[in-house]
């Protein structure tokens, strides 16, 4: 499976819980950005002509919020270099506010099938608290225009934990959601980072969260509510109807290789990963001028991979396979953790099948813990 993550850096605002690569930018800047990126899917060539994409996901960022014709670009060049596979998965991450119905006709004829819109909540003091531009009725045309469009794969993000947020109004947006009917849903809880506008509230003890228990009563709300519904919850923050689950995610958290490109991108090849430069001046200058827009490469040993490979893979609900992880290290989870591994199967914590390690229902609100003993 060949995977491509193209990273499209600007935004129209910085939210206040941003820690993303993300910038305002003139669109002089967004044009030269695209320009360099295009250079560098163009260096990518040579090793990999032929070489068709199962998956394509440009992330940001707001990618929409690039004049169309440039994310139009962008994807037909990977088209022209790469070439798809059959049933390719090619997902944009789009916000509302920067889409319109002729902007999704545009993707849609381009090959784009997925599309990721970031909405985070459907209570218009709450987007404003979180300093999201646009309103929840944005939010609502900008999925039915999805819809109209002709995408019929469609997932909304929406965020637990915000300021100002209840249970009750975290079930508003759940039931929101659900009455548009997506196929796809990540439900995040907001983390707070340092660097950001919340995260310098949150130094002054000037950020007033909802607490651990209305969290919790949030978190249940979704499980039920997602249940009833029929989305399956395949991963820690992921819900989808059944054959809707994201390939492109799923490549990572089976973390096998995957390309990238853009600033600030990450890709993960044969054991090494590289990260490009996150500025976006800089990784333009280094892309026009011919030298490398890797800032930093980690080269993984065998066993880093093999704790890494099950680290991610126990994010999702079926685990990390046992097959896989024989073949490519020849190692497997009972030999390498020994009596760690054993007291989290006692404590009924893990599950351990022929096929899956897994963490249990009981253990999931340990998932955390769990990981850091593994990792
Ligand atoms: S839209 Fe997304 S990437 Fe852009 S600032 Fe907001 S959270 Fe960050």
């Amino acid at each position: 499976m060949n995977s491509l993550y193209i990273h499209i850096p600007f935004c129209l605002r910085k939210c206040h819980y941003c820690s993303f690569s993300s910038n305002v930018s003139s669109t002089a800047i967004q044009r030269q950005y695209v320009k360099a990126l295009s250079l560098e899917l163009d260096s990518l060539q040579p090793t990999n002509r032929g070489r068709a994409l199962s998956t394509l996901f440009v992330g940001g960022g707001t990618p929409t919020c690039l004049e169309p014709k440039y994310l139009l670009s962008i994807i037909d060049q990977c088209r022209d270099i790469f070439g798809f596979v059959e049933d390719a998965e090619v997902s944009v991450e789009a916000n509302p506010g920067t889409v319109d119905g002729a902007y999704f006709e545009k993707l849609r004829r381009a090959g784009v099938n997925r599309l990721s819109i970031g909405v985070q909540t459907f209570i218009d003091s709450e987007l404003t608290a979180i300093g999201r531009l646009h309103s929840k009725q944005q939010a609502i045309d900008a999925y039915r225009a999805a819809k109209n469009a002709g995408f019929t794969n469609i997932n909304i993000d929406l965020m637990s934990g915000i300021p100002g947020q209840t249970v009750a109004s975290w079930a508003e947006s759940l039931d929101q959601v659900l009455s548009l009917s997506p196929q796809h849903l990540s439900l995040y809880q907001l983390m707070v980072e340092e660097g950001t506008h919340f995260g310098r509230l949150a130094e002054k003890g000037e950020l007033d969260l909802p607490d651990e228990d209305e969290i919790l009563e949030m978190d249940e709300r979704t499980r039920v509510v997602c249940q009833r519904e029929d989305f399956i919850q395949y991963e820690v923050s992921n819900f989808a109807l059944e054959g809707y689950q994201c390939r492109h995610n799923i490549n990572y958290w089976d973390n096998n290789d995957y390309l990238a490109a853009g600033a600030a991108a990450v890709s993960f090849v044969d054991g090494v990963r590289e990260k490009r430069f996150i500025d976006v001046s800089e990784y333009v200058e280094k892309v026009l001028s011919g030298s490398s827009v890797i800032m930093e490469t980690e080269c993984l040993t065998l066993e880093e991979s093999f704790r890494e490979t099950v680290i991610v893979g126990l994010r999702m609900k079926r685990g990390v396979s046992i097959s896989n992880l024989e073949s490519r290290y020849g190692l497997t989870p009972g030999k390498y953790y020994g009596s760690i591994l054993t007291a989290f199967q006692d404590s009924g914590m893990l599950e351990l099948s022929h096929q899956y390690l897994r963490i249990t229902e009981k253990g999931w609100p340990f998932s955390n813990s769990i990981m850091a003993e593994l990792v």
